[in-house]
């Protein structure tokens, strides 16, 4: 297959030229069309396979209908969450790069630096948001993130979050998110404790491996 058979809006077609990605990877020939018509996807795969792109394409397609019915004010629409400040910054290039064309303002926000500009960032209203969990829920208690209109929950490299003990920070978050929402689980592995949480966190998942 080829990008051009996958049904995606040519602003996103238009952005995978400029970059020469001509074929999807094998994890975004099968998680693409899943999350495309809306379904949960329960994805083992490793950082280098091309799995950032596999949600992030998706995503930004969902997420450009979804602006533009929407009038007046910008709603965080879409959340990733990952591990690092490094995966997130990674991350966020990417929705930057797939998105170039778009209206879609994204933000990255993680721990260790000032909290200043992530705020003065998430004020001017992003549709998608990419963060580390104890930021995340930094901000979200201090008032100046909302959940409410997340449709689109992204939860990046599993069981690294697990090995970083942040366990108990993704349980807190889950239970502050809609409960209508379309989920994307990503993980290198998939030992038990792994599939436990997926499965607190999915709905009638699409699996897919490479
Ligand atoms: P990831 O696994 O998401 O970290 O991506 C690994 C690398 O593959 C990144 O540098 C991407 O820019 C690149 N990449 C992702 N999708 C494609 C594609 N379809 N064709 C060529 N390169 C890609």
């Amino acid at each position: 297959v080829k990008f051009e058979d996958l049904n995606l809006h040519p602003a996103i077609l238009k952005a995978l030229r400029d970059e020469n990605y001509t074929h999807p990877t094998a994890i975004q020939a099968e998680a693409i069309p899943f999350i495309l018509k809306r379904e949960d996807v329960l994805g083992s795969a490793q950082t280098g396979t091309g799995k950032t792109a596999a949600f992030a394409i998706p995503i930004i397609q969902h997420a450009m209908q979804d602006i533009d019915g929407q009038r007046g004010r910008r709603k965080m629409l879409a959340l990733i969450v990952t591990p690092t400040r490094e995966l997130a910054i990674q991350i966020g290039e990417s929705f930057k790069t797939y998105g170039k064309y778009t209206k879609l303002r994204s933000a990255v926000i993680f721990g260790g630096v000032p909290q200043g500009p992530q705020v003065r960032t998430l004020r001017q209203g992003v549709d998608v948001l990419i963060a580390t969990p104890g930021r995340l829920l930094d901000l979200k208690e201090q008032g100046i993130i909302s959940f409410r209109d997340i449709k689109y929950f992204v939860l990046d490299e599993a069981d690294r979050m697990l090995d970083m003990g942040f366990i108990h920070d993704i349980k807190k978050l889950l239970v502050m998110l809609p409960q209508e929402r379309q989920s994307l689980f990503f993980s290198a592995t998939m030992p038990p404790k792994i599939l436990k949480l997926s499965q607190q966190i999915l709905v009638k998942p699409q699996k897919v491996t490479v």
